[in-house]
């Protein structure tokens, strides 16, 4: 009896600890106001299935001799991004037809040819210093001894084309007239394989300020499905949404519970998961900087690093999907009213 009584004081006290952390969790939610919906969803629509499968057709043919970084291949991967952006008129941050960031072979140290991240730019309407960065890599493994060709389709030609169709859907969004209120810089990352060093560079040479940089949505890998989900593909991982602002993790669930529904598999972001994947992909020297990040993902299957990580085992649709949730979680940070809140400075968790 004295025990019961005991653990009932402590189920009570724990009781009350804990709703007041809930109540500060649910202010936050409710200070999130979802933008237009209407508007979300006709530029969400634009993002189709045909047009990632042409690019990531191209991306990851055999033409790019499987991208490693600094080799011809991944040259023309870059080329292939520059003349798209060019096409689609959508801007350099650098002006002009320089859409090149380039790292010099010394910051590899001398072991690859100098290289390029590629940064397309739509600069905000309201607060144009305040810029979102989503970011994928555009380098893979190359030719394997065997001579066959590592073409990456999934890795991360699928983040690739993602990024373009999104650039595509928020340039035509500002050309009627619903320009980003801030601005969002496409960053194409070199040399992810070798160890993010593409990130590593941009996030020691940013060409927008760090502390005006509100989030990282980094996409690796997104049109295939792992082992754990073969009966229930309408899934994504997502890594680090909750670890530097609660804000960021609860716009991202409302705008998937909104218009999506996809199953948000968090099993790779529990603290001591030792996958490690929140230090495994570009994402990573964003937080490492203080900036919130979600990285996106399907996990690992059967042809990760293989030579048969080919286009023809993409799930099309299913990417289509997963993209268009990036596309709306990203149309809300960069429209919502108030900056995104970083947990260490948010009024609402104090
Ligand atoms: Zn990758």
């Amino acid at each position: 009896m004295k025990v019961f009584y005991i653990l009932s004081l402590f189920t009570l006290l724990g009781t009350c600890a804990t709703k007041k952390y809930t109540s500060k969790i649910q202010d936050v939610k409710d200070n999130i106001v979802l933008m237009d919906s209407t508007q979300v969803i006709k530029y969400a629509n634009t993002i189709n299935a045909e047009e990632l499968k042409t690019h990531l057709y191209k991306f990851s043919s055999n033409d790019f001799m499987g991208r490693r970084v600094g080799e011809p291949g991944q040259k023309l991967a870059a080329e292939f991004l520059k003349s798209y952006y060019e096409s689609e008129n959508i801007d350099s941050p650098f002006g002009g037809s320089n859409y090149y960031q380039t790292i010099p072979s010394s910051f590899f140290n001398d072991k690859y040819g100098s290289s390029e991240n590629v940064l397309a730019y739509i600069e905000g309407s309201e607060h144009p210093e305040e810029v979102i960065v989503i970011s994928s890599h555009l380098d893979h493994l190359g030719v394997s001894e065997n001579g066959l060709i590592n073409n990456g389709a999934d890795d991360d030609g699928s983040g690739t084309v993602a990024l373009m169709e999104m650039a595509q859907a928020f340039k035509l969004a500002k050309d009627e007239g619903h320009a980003p209120k801030r601005s969002i810089l496409f960053l194409h990352l070199t040399a992810e394989e070798i160890g993010k060093k593409g990130s590593e560079f941009y996030t020691k040479y940013p060409v927008f300020p760090l502390e005006k940089t509100i989030a990282n949505l980094n996409i690796d890998m997104i049109g295939r499905i792992d082992n754990y989900h073969k009966y229930d593909k309408d899934y994504m991982y997502l890594i680090g949404s909750d670890r530097l602002s609660k804000e960021l993790h609860y716009v991202s669930e409302k705008v998937n519970n909104r218009f999506f529904n996809i199953n948000l598999d968090y099993r790779f972001n529990a603290e001591g998961d030792t996958n490690d994947y929140y230090d495994r992909s570009d994402h990573y020297n964003f937080a490492f900087h203080g900036i919130p990040v979600i990285f996106y993902f399907n996990g690992e299957h059967d042809d990760y690093h293989k030579v048969t990580d080919t286009p023809d085992k993409i799930d099309y649709p299913l990417l289509e999907k997963r993209t268009k949730l990036i596309f709306a979680t990203a149309w809300q940070i960069v429209n919502q009213d108030h900056r995104l809140a970083v947990d260490t400075n948010n009024e609402l968790l104090k």
